[in-house]
């Protein structure tokens, strides 16, 4: 390859600009060009393509959010924008794509990688940890350390108050971030997304506040995709007793300077894409498993490997430390 490019897309995570920095930086030292896009698929639409070298990139590792910027562009989803995207690359002589972003964008890459024949190398980049074949994504150390340092504040107020607080972290489809929380954070009990909520998921709490009347507690709750459901359950709290707070963490897990994790594991992730590249994959993710990067086919990126068995331990770990 003699002119590559890269771009971010979807939500923004911690550790995406690290990830950008070791792809132009791999690309320079490999004697490649290396083209930014700005604004996710729209700057690839849109023709917003710009040179960057090694000082576009200087003093940005530690940085939240993606210099690139990004955006959720719905258009891509049409095949015809797709190929409109083709030419305005192939028009700049730019022959391979490096895409850092969640499921959605990397199910835009692999669409144009198969349609269009160009190389694309996708890099899982979501707070949500939500890509079944990786064991990490960059962004979601960053998150959980976030909420972390949050919910430690809570639980202070919660303690000297004997509260119920019901926090609420991100994930509409995936609860990663609540259960690495609840775990990290010693909580009392965790609301997966699949959780069902009964009338007596709460009655060990009530319980327990019965015979320890200064008790507080922490209710960490994923968001889901039902926006009320944290309302609903404070509502049964309610019904039953106690007196619950309500904490919404919101945006404030999205951005924020990413963790050492996050910065080795995107830098490295970033390094590895253009190797691949290099090395002839085409239509593939840069995942990690147990500790090595591998790549995975665009295809296969949905389908977890059989020994990770994550959410397995989640289980065994929570019953120990409960
Ligand atoms: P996050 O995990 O933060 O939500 P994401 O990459 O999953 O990130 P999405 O909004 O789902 O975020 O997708 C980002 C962009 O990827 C979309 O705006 C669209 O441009 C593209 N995209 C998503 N799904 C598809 C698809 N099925 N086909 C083509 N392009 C897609």
């Amino acid at each position: 390859f003699s002119r590559i490019a890269v771009l971010t897309s979807g939500g923004d995570a911690p550790g995406m600009n690290a990830a950008v920095r070791a792809v132009v930086r791999t690309a320079i030292a490999r004697g490649i060009d290396c083209f930014g896009v700005h604004r996710g698929y729209s700057g690839l639409v849109d023709g917003d393509i710009r040179p960057m070298t090694s000082r576009s990139v200087k003093n940005i590792i530690q940085r939240g959010g993606t210099i690139l910027k990004s955006d959720r562009c719905l258009e891509f989803k049409e095949q015809a924008i797709r190929w409109q995207a083709y030419e305005t690359l192939t028009e700049m002589g730019i022959e391979a794509l490096v895409v850092i972003g969640g499921d959605g964008s990397l199910a835009g890459a692999r669409l144009f990688a198969k349609e269009t024949g160009m190389p694309v190398i996708g890099l899982p980049g979501t707070i949500d940890n939500d890509i079944p074949a990786s064991d990490d994504t960059i962004g979601f150390d960053t998150a959980v350390n976030t909420a972390l340092d949050a919910i430690d504040r809570i639980r202070d107020t919660a303690d000297s108050h004997g509260r119920v607080f019901l926090v609420e972290v991100m994930g509409r489809n995936s609860g990663h971030i609540a259960s690495e929380v609840g775990i990290a954070g010693g909580a009392d009990f965790v609301v997966l997304p699949e959780t069902e909520v009964r009338s007596d998921t709460f009655q060990e709490l009530s319980t327990e506040r019965t015979r320890f009347e200064e008790k507080s507690a922490l209710i960490i709750v994923a968001e889901g995709e039902n926006e009320q459901r944290i309302h609903q359950i404070a509502g049964d709290l309610k019904q039953q007793g106690h007196e619950p707070r309500i904490c919404i963490l919101g945006h404030t897990q999205r951005g924020g300077s990413p963790t050492g994790h996050d910065r080795v594991l995107a830098s490295g992730m970033g390094a590895i894409a253009v190797e691949f590249l290099l090395a002839g994959y085409g239509c593939h993710m840069v995942g990690v498993r147990s500790g090595a990067f591998f790549a995975c086919p665009l295809d296969e990126i949905h389908l977890a490997h059989p020994e990770s068995a994550a959410e397995q331990s989640f289980d065994s770990l929570w019953r120990l430390l409960k």
